[in-house]
């Protein structure tokens, strides 16, 4: 008889049954600060109801199987003619279809609009993050397609629409649709003043028609994409649908899918127009990028909040393993040092929440001093939040032992994740000399960031000197671009230590003005003071079972 070896003891269960939303204190602290008090009773139910079904084995599943099959592209059919679409496994769909009717393409124009959405987008990214992609984009598109009010009538409550419908029809037919933006070329991504598509004045007014070729263009099977071509009078912002209103197909070639690190349920297309595809144009002829800005600087936002998202999922997965691991005689988590290395993790992530869903509000509240805010908060957030999620994810993974390097544990698909968020919508060095380009034009920008922070001003010593040395680093902008990182890291970085003085629990907040602004951490996690209440830290970021 063989011998019985396999007993299989000491391993965490699963991490699933579990509400993403509501053991997210963090995340459930910020709902409540910004929602006015009669939202709450309503956004709580909607919000636990994603977070359920998000921490469920099911919608887990879901996201492991839109990944491990990939979509497929379909130049023609059966008969060979073309359709150019995209072929997905059916838990692609379910994740959509959830995302959609749970209201996350609907922020703009409802009461508190956005804070409700960022959650929301926030919980439902943990469980995928792919399906993300066009959630974010159909959002994000609206602001950009307002600059013409008659497209705008016909398109925006089809993208605010909370139903998920794949086939593609004409936009009069269909009950919800999903909106894509095409800018990258090949010979410029960041540079998009380099675009190269043109596009020609048909007869009837504003419409077009585009020849060239889009490098990049993510989720191709959406009903419509926000292009920029070159026009007689220069850049311009046009919309190009997929199906036109006869219910013929417009010249939208996919001539292949990228494959790519990560991100593998969604899919990412190389697109051609080939001088026969029709457009409307968004704005004025010439002021395309400025028409685009509208989605970009919502999208730039829903990285910061995919990248908590990620951030969040690997810390509760962190802390959950540690919970039940034992090893040298105790649990993981009950090991000083293991314990700073999640309270460290744990803060960051608490961070980026916290700043992230701040920045919803302000579009909630829309009013000059918080768009001022968002000018030069967003790609200061979207430059460091991002920055910030691989190296964490890589930790977390790390808690897991081997186990998190195995494809089982999902933390290899958190991993191959966690860099695109700070690669696409304007990478690294994009976003920090945005930040530049606010401080130079826009000096409300400033202002209102020095009001946010000033709130916070005397509650923390390392807070307080971390605003004035941003103050010196501010004052002189000699050589200013090459120093862009460098500011714009501080810059959030006395964002997010402002918010957590003010906000988060006071363990949370010393840890991160001491590590963080105080000089007192080092370049890796694990690095914080040893005398902080480091176990307070790590019991707020356990997700419940
Ligand atoms: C998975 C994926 C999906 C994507 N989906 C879409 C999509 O749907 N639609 C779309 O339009 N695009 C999409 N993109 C493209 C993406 O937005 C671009 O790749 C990105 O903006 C960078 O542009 P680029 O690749 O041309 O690189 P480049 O612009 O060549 O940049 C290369 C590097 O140079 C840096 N750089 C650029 N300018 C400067 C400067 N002045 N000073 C210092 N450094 C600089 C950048 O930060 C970057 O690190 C997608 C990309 C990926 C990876």
């Amino acid at each position: 008889m063989a011998a019985s070896t396999h007993t299989v003891t000491n391993q965490a269960p699963p991490l699933a049954g579990y509400d993403v939303f509501t053991s997210d204190l963090a995340l459930a602290e910020a709902v409540e600060r910004h929602l006015a008090p009669e939202l709450l009773a309503e956004v709580r139910e909607e919000l636990g109801l994603l977070g359920r079904a998000t921490g469920s084995t099911q919608v887990r599943e879901w996201g492991e199987q839109a990944n491990d099959d990939p979509p497929r592209l379909r130049t023609h059919d059966r008969y060979g003619r073309r359709i150019d679409e995209v072929e997905f496994h059916p838990a692609w769909h379910r994740l959509l279809g959830r995302s959609v009717s749970a209201g996350l393409t609907d922020a703009w124009g409802r009461p508190g609009g956005h804070v409700r959405r960022a959650a929301g987008f926030l919980v439902a990214s943990q469980a995928e993050a792919g399906h993300g992609c066009p959630v974010s984009m159909t959002h994000a598109a609206v602001p950009a397609l307002r600059a013409e009010p008659e497209l705008a009538a016909v398109w925006e409550p089809a993208a605010l629409s909370h139903v998920y419908e794949r086939e593609l029809r004409p936009v009069a037919e269909k009950p919800g649709v999903l909106l894509g933006m095409a800018m990258t070329e090949k010979q410029g991504g960041s540079d998009v003043r380099a675009n190269m598509t043109e596009a020609r004045p048909l007869a009837a007014d504003g419409e077009y028609v585009l020849t060239g070729h889009k490098w990049f263009c993510s989720a191709p099977m959406s009903d419509a994409f926000l292009v920029l071509a070159q026009a007689p009078a220069g850049l311009t912002c046009f919309l190009v649908p997929r199906v036109l209103a006869d219910g013929s197909r417009n010249a939208f070639a996919l001539q292949r899918l990228k494959d790519k690190l990560g991100n593998r349920s969604n899919a990412s297309a190389e697109v051609e127009f080939d001088g026969t595809t029709w457009a409307h144009r968004v704005g004025e002829e010439g002021r395309g990028i400025r028409t685009i800005m509208g989605m970009v600087a919502a999208t730039r936002l829903d990285c910061v909040l995919g990248s908590a998202a990620l951030m969040r999922q690997a810390v509760a997965q962190a802390v959950h393993h540690a919970s039940y691991r034992s090893a040298f005689g105790g649990l993981l988590v009950d090991k000083p040092l293991m314990r700073n290395v999640l309270a460290d993790l744990a803060i960051e992530s608490e961070a980026a929440t916290v700043l992230g869903m701040r920045l919803a509000a302000a579009y909630d509240a829309g009013t000059p001093e918080e768009l001022a805010l968002l000018r030069i908060a967003v790609p200061a957030a979207k430059y460091w939040v991002t920055k910030r999620c691989t190296p964490l994810v890589a930790e977390a993974l790390e808690c897991l032992g081997g186990n998190g390097y195995v494809e089982e544990s999902g933390m290899p698909r958190l991993l191959r994740e966690s860099p695109l968020n700070s690669l696409w919508e304007g990478s690294g060095n994009v976003q920090a000399l945005d930040v530049v380009r606010a401080l130079r034009t826009e000096p409300a920008a400033l202002d209102a960031l020095l009001r946010e922070v000033g709130a916070a001003r005397g509650a923390d010593h390392r807070l307080d000197r971390a605003i004035r040395g941003l103050l010196v680093e501010l004052a002189d902008l000699e050589g200013i671009e090459a120093r862009a990182r460098r500011l714009t890291e501080r810059l959030a970085l006395v964002l997010q230590g402002a918010l957590l003085v003010r906000w988060a629990p006071p363990e949370v907040a010393d840890a991160f003005c001491a590590a963080r602004l105080g000089g007192d951490g080092g370049a890796a996690f694990g690095t914080l003071p040893h005398t902080l209440d480091l176990r307070a830290v790590v019991e707020r970021a356990r997700a419940e079972v």
